[in-house]
């Protein structure tokens, strides 16, 4: 029998949900509270270079799942990692021990993207986004184990990160 030598010793977790909703702040703070390695997906894009060049329509880059895959699979495979990105269906289900989406009511939501200058279509494709669920359902649909966590305000962050921290204390290899 081949032995399993690609066990990780830490865990991965992703952490997905509308942009705005509070992913970077959130990750960031894990990161320090768990020593785990952020990775901010969309800047290792513009990084890497890895997208079939930029959306003028959606104001970004268009992402290259199979760039993306191939450079983030043998670290994955080491463990240890905190996902953050605004979707989540391309990556492979066994990266993950831990997948959580961000939820933000809608009000306080349009309040972040207008600060951070996003122009009306870019806002309200995002609101839409989050009243329609879109990346719960679409991790729902993508990984068997889904959680939903409240990120309106500060507190919420705090909150959300012990929990998520005392998780990764409690996660052993084998489970
Ligand atoms: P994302 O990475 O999901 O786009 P960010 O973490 O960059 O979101 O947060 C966007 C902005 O909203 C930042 O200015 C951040 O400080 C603020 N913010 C995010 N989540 C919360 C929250 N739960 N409570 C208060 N402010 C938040
Ligand atoms: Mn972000």
């Amino acid at each position: 029998m081949v032995e399993e030598s690609g066990r990780k010793k830490r865990p991965n977790i992703l952490v997905t949900g509308t942009p705005g909703t509070g992913k970077t702040t959130t990750c960031a703070a894990l990161a320090e509270a768990t020593k785990l390695r952020h990775m901010n997906v969309g800047d290792l894009v513009g990084d890497e270079n890895l997208h079939d060049g930029w959306n003028d329509e959606l104001d970004c880059f268009v992402l290259n799942e199979d760039l993306v895959c191939d450079e983030l699979e043998d670290q994955m495979e080491e463990g240890g990692n905190i996902m953050d990105y605004h979707g989540c269906d391309f990556f492979p289900e066994r990266w993950f021990d831990c997948v959580v989406v961000l939820q933000t009511d809608n009000t306080v939501l349009y309040d972040r993207l207008s600060r951070r200058g996003y122009n009306e279509s870019k806002l309200s494709n995002n609101i839409e986004c989050e009243i329609f669920q879109v990346l719960l359902e679409e991790a729902k649909e993508s990984y068997p184990e889904v959680i939903a966590m409240k990120s309106d305000t500060i507190e919420d962050i705090n909150r959300n990160v012990s929990t998520l921290t005392d998780w990764v204390r409690n996660w052993h290899p084998t489970s």
